[in-house]
């Protein structure tokens, strides 16, 4: 039996979004399910930093959010190694420009709001109140199972991926593992509105005392974000689907700082653990998982929906070329092959974190010494890089020594082409595989020229010392050409390692 749709998305969060709207750029058709019939409005992530803020841009989403952008600087205000003070301003003097992207002050609801109405303009089927019931895959297809407003439904797609998050029903169908560490802290969460003659007293950053964390964030409205940590083991409460009580969450605080702090009109309350768990594999057969589905970790730093939609921009292209019937043999895999790496590299990071924001002389001890390393330059660049995913690289470049620049980020080219000025962002936003000729001489282009359908080729001048440059849709670099490289076997062996055989 045929299939119905391209690709099912389950979960209609930040990941399952972008992931449709990438699908719809590769010419597949999507259809997402989302068991909330309406947005909660409510926001885990806060601010966007690090490498996804370029990634958006790169699709030109940043400005559709219209959060604007705050100097980079301003990051060392809140930029943290396990609450260790991070003084990012220090670096962007030495970096080259461009280099640390600036943070977004977006809500996450803002960011999914975005992401929706993108996904819905390319026109991606975007079902709120449809459940992922369960599923069973065969050679040729997926059936999903789904719960809708007027009953249960039967899709059959050629692929499915969870993007259904932490507690991910495909990813627990599908067979595939999730193992990692059990949580050993416990991190109140209340959105509450304080009392005036309190707003003075509150720490303002993270506060470690002997038993725990204490954290608050203003957001605006008299309403601030509070989250309590405290060490037990193993955590009570752990169920996150039983919601705490307001006295709950002042009793926590009152154990970690001893402050009595006066909260009402609470618009959420929850909480959450350091668990760290990462699924053993991204693939199984016609299923893929992403984003929180694929990795749970404690928001140390903020990576969860960065990673998330991350995951998603590496997969979507892929994807989509293997549903087209263009993607080269060992595509698909690739996803895995680069993303579970990012993401293990991504946990280690942050149980680092978790260690660091522990309670106890011993760990004080440790946070001395991390504190004193980091007074060094290289060591703060190499900590916040990591903390920024700046440091994510991928294994591009084939046999023999590549071009620094192969496997990396593309940075942001300015570019002087025909038609006026450009930069390389404004070329990605279409998500297709972009190949720069910066010598205006015709041998790339004739070198390419069996990939023109697939690769959007375009003459420009760089102030950058190279001859051509060759980026997947996801922003990463797959080939250059340094001034006086004449050899166009490795730029031809690229376009078909990723982009098949040439038409
Ligand atoms: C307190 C807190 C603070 C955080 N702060 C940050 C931060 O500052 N920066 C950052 O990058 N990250 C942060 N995160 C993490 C971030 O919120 C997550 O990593 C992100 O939401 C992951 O996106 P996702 O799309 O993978 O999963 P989710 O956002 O969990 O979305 C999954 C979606 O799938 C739907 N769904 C589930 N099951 C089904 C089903 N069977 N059928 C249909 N739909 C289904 C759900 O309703 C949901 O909409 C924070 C997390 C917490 C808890």
């Amino acid at each position: 039996m045929s299939a119905d749709v391209d690709v099912v998305v389950a979960g209609g969060g930040p990941a399952g979004l972008l992931l449709a709207s990438e699908l719809r750029l590769g010419g597949a058709e999507p259809v997402v399910l989302e068991r909330l019939p309406a947005p909660t409005g409510l926001s885990k992530a806060l601010v966007l930093v690090g490498r996804v803020v370029q990634a958006l841009d790169y699709r030109g989403l940043l400005e559709r959010l219209g959060a604007g952008s705050v100097p980079a600087a301003a990051y060392s205000r809140f930029a943290h190694l396990g609450g260790i003070p991070l003084d990012v301003s220090r670096l962007i003097e030495s970096a080259p420009p461009g280099y640390f992207p600036a943070p977004v002050p977006a809500r996450q609801a803002r960011v999914e709001a975005v992401l929706e109405a993108r996904a819905r303009e390319l026109g991606a089927d975007v079902r709120r109140g449809h459940e992922l019931a369960g599923l069973s895959q065969d050679q040729d297809a997926v059936t999903v199972e789904v719960r809708g407003p007027q009953g249960t439904y039967r899709l059959r797609a050629r692929y499915l991926v969870g993007c259904d998050g932490a507690h991910s029903l495909v990813r627990k169908q599908v067979g595939i593992g999730f193992p990692g560490t059990a949580p050993t802290q416990l991190h109140w969460l209340g959105e509450v509105t304080l009392a005036e003659a309190d707003l003075g007293r509150l720490p303002q950053r993270i506060e470690r005392t002997a038993t725990g964390l204490f954290t608050t964030v203003p957001l605006g409205g008299g309403v601030h974000r509070i989250v309590v940590s405290e060490w037990t083991q193993p955590p009570e409460h752990a169920d996150r689907d039983i919601p705490p009580t307001i006295e709950e969450l002042r009793a926590a605080v009152r154990r970690v700082t001893g402050i009595d702090l006066a909260m009402r009109q609470p618009r959420w309350l929850s909480r959450f653990t350091d668990a760290a768990r990462q699924a053993d594999r991204y693939r199984a057969g016609r299923v893929l998982v992403a984003g929180d589905a694929a990795h749970i970790q404690l928001p140390a730093g903020g990576p969860g929906m960065s990673t998330a939609l991350q995951d998603v921009l590496n997969l979507g292209w892929k994807l989509a070329a293997q549903v087209k019937g263009w993607a080269p043999p060992g595509l698909l895999d690739s996803y895995h092959a680069e993303r579970h790496p990012a993401g293990q590299r991504m946990l280690s990071f942050v149980r680092a974190q978790g260690v660091l924001l522990s309670p106890g002389e011993h760990v004080t001890a440790l946070r001395e010494l991390m504190s004193e390393l980091l007074t060094h330059e290289q060591t703060l660049r190499y900590v916040v890089d990591r903390l920024l995913g700046l440091d994510v690289r991928y294994a591009m470049g084939g046999a023999g020594p590549a071009h620094p620049l192969v496997g990396g980020w593309a940075p942001d080219l300015p570019l002087r082409a025909p038609g006026g000025h450009t930069r390389l962002a404004t070329l990605m936003r279409g998500a297709r595989p972009v190949l720069l000729d910066l010598t205006a001489d015709s041998r790339l282009r004739a070198a390419a020229v069996g990939w023109t359908d697939r690769v959007q080729t375009t003459v420009a001048r760089s102030d950058e010392p190279l001859e051509g440059i060759l980026v997947r849709p996801d922003g990463y670099v797959a080939w250059v050409a340094a001034p006086g490289d004449h050899n166009t076997v490795r730029l031809r062996h690229a376009l078909q390692q990723w982009f098949g055989v040439a038409g």
